[in-house]
């Protein structure tokens, strides 16, 4: 479990700045929701919290070392996206092995690891199916456990529930919740639905215009449009 702090983080594209300032402070194996308004900036301080994006100003902590130089692939942080993002040639235990494999693990170390992140969002049944063969929310249990998979140290969900419909987006946010609970991974939550980040999240935080407004507990934010 690590702790994660944004220090005064600016960053603008070209003359356009879209984070401005941003102060936040993330405690170990905690769930933290962003919300905020389409266009405030959350994707961008999610890419730039994975090393997809680099900040002009600010120091961006974890556990108290400034990650802002370190690339991407050595951060061990897990991002998920609204649109899954998995391999449509591969079958489910492909995408969920593949960045084991890119690490060299062992066979034998896949094989166990897979079979365990595979089981974890039940779908050991799935293994040999392709992407297009799941539905929606199957489709984005193979991408939360391939995110899992690696044993991130942080874990970033952007919208990862918008293309589900609401009965289902229901269910799977009760599962991310546990999922996170069970792994007690630092999680960083963005989502533009206030129920959503108000039954899932320790705590809570507003970005509009690349402000960040308010940080506090779920129940004190109800104010939110
Ligand atoms: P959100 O995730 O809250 O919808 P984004 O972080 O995607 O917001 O975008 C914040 C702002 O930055 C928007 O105005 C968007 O148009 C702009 N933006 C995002 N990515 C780029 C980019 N690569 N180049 C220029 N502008 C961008
Ligand atoms: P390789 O021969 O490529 O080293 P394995 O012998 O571990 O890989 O597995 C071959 C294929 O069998 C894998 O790509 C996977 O699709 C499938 N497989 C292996 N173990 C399991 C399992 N426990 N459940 C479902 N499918 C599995």
């Amino acid at each position: 479990k690590v702790a994660l702090e944004c220090r005064h983080i600016s960053l603008s594209y070209g003359a356009t700045p879209v984070l401005r300032d941003v102060n936040l402070k993330i405690e170990p194996g905690e769930f933290f929701a962003l919300l905020g308004p389409s266009g405030s900036g959350k994707s961008t301080l999610l890419r730039l919290i994975a090393g997809f994006n680099r900040h002009q100003a600010g120091e961006l902590l974890v556990d108290s070392q400034d990650i802002s130089t370190v690339p991407p692939h050595a951060r061990n942080i897990g991002m998920v996206f609204q649109n899954y993002a998995l391999w449509p040639h591969m079958t489910v235990w492909d995408n969920v092995a593949f960045g084991l494999v890119e690490r060299r693990e062992s066979r034998d170390a896949i094989r166990r690891k897979v079979g365990e992140a595979l089981e974890l969002v039940g779908l050991s049944q799935y293994a040999q199916r392709r992407p297009a063969q799941l539905s929606g929310g199957q489709q984005q249990r193979v991408a939360l456990a391939r995110t899992v998979v690696i044993e991130p140290k942080l874990l970033l969900l952007d919208e990862p529930l918008s293309n589900l419909d609401k009965q289902l987006r229901v269910q799977m946010r009760e599962e991310l919740k546990n999922l996170q609970r069970k792994l007690g991974l630092t999680t960083i939550f963005v989502t533009h639905d206030q129920e959503e980040a108000m039954t899932t999240a320790d705590r809570m935080a507003v970005l509009d215009g690349g402000v960040l407004q308010q940080v506090g507990s779920a129940a004190g934010l109800y104010d939110y449009p």
